[in-house]
């Protein structure tokens, strides 16, 4: 199979060098496996923390080895009960055009709910970090203000929309464009800003007025984190999500100055992985089911064809050309 293969490890900004297009032979198809033909390839930001060699709660990329990622693929070839050929799924064996696996490590995409691509985004692991870390981590309630940095990003978007389905008062979102800030006021953010446009703090402060927020979903850190603590009310919660604005550094970053407001304003600051909390899946995808149905949630997607396109849309994604999820289509 073609593969994308991590030929050296970025310092700073990944560069083209960084990555491989190579051939590898597929293992032979064993009892309880399946060979899938993968459709689409989730692009994510997690995977440069991973092509550093530093221990982090996600193993490292191996150099010369293929990466790897969410992908949704069609099933080609199936010696597992329970999958059949012509079966769509979701597993983990992206940045490669085929994969073999134990068909317990996949599973069925429904598409009779929404098209595959989907499964990669709003109805998959994306989604899913939106809606747990909003309602689960953040614990946002009916009535609170919500602000959301990358927010006409994949996760971002979808926290927005989210916030305003379960009753927010006000979401304001933060965006790198005037075209993404227009495109969350579309989606129904009631403010937005381009974070390139000023400080973060005095446009935070303009957006939220005297009322403040209840809840930041952080995406970014830096200056948008040390922003949303000056003007969070008491009582507020952050759910640390990413800190996008830090994965290429090479040198540590300062940390919000203000962070001792925390204390006064008895705040929470609570770090989470999706992966701890895949058991509200099947409630979550209940729920965004139905808001993707109604209309209620719209998502984005920046769609990149062909393998061979697949580091430049990572090295892309970083630089923020993406609205929405960011996807390879092989
Ligand atoms: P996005 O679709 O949001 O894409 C990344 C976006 O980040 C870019 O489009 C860009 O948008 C923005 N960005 C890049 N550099 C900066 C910067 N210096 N300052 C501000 N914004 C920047 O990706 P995802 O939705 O997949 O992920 C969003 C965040 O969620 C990431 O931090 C990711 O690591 C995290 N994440 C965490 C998970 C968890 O389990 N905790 C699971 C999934 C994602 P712009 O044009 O606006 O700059």
């Amino acid at each position: 199979t073609r593969e994308i293969q991590l030929a050296s490890r970025p310092h700073g900004r990944p560069v083209p060098a960084n990555f491989r297009l190579a051939e590898s032979p597929l293992p032979e198809l064993q009892d309880g496996q399946v060979l899938v033909r993968n459709l689409y390839i989730s692009v994510d930001p997690y995977m440069r923390g991973r092509m550093n060699d530093v221990k982090s709660y996600s193993a490292p990329f191996a150099l010369d080895a293929a990466l790897d990622g969410g992908a949704v693929g069609e099933i080609i070839a199936s010696r597992a009960e329970g999958r059949a050929v012509g079966d769509t799924v979701v597993h983990s064996l992206g940045w490669r055009e085929y994969a073999v696996l134990d068909a317990a490590a996949t599973t069925p995409a429904r598409t009779d709910l929404a098209p595959a691509s989907a499964f990669l985004g709003a109805l998959g692991m994306t989604g899913l970090t939106a809606y747990a870390g909003l309602l689960k981590v953040a614990e946002f309630k009916p009535g609170e203000v919500v602000f959301v940095s990358g927010a006409a990003g994949a996760v971002g978007s979808l926290v927005g929309q989210i916030a305003k389905a379960m009753g927010a008062s006000r979401v304001i979102g933060s965006a790198g464009s005037p075209e993404k800030v227009a495109r969350l006021l579309e989606l129904g953010f009631d403010a937005a800003f381009n974070y390139h446009d000023g400080p973060v703090a005095e446009q935070l402060a303009a957006a939220a007025g005297e009322r403040g927020i209840d809840v930041y979903f952080d995406n970014v850190g830096g200056e948008h984190l040390e922003a949303a603590l000056s003007a969070l009310t008491v009582g507020g919660r952050v759910a640390m999500c990413g800190a996008i604005s830090q994965y290429n550094s090479t040198e540590p970053t300062p940390a919000p100055r203000n962070l001792m407001q925390a204390i006064g304003k008895q705040l929470t600051l609570k770090g989470f992985l999706v992966g701890g909390y895949w058991q509200h899946m099947a409630e979550f995808v209940e729920a965004m089911s139905g808001w993707l149905a109604d209309g209620t949630v719209r998502y984005d997607e920046t769609v990149v064809d062909g393998l061979e396109n697949a580091p430049q849309a990572f090295m892309d994604l970083l630089d923020g050309a993406n609205t929405g999820k960011m996807l390879v289509r092989l």
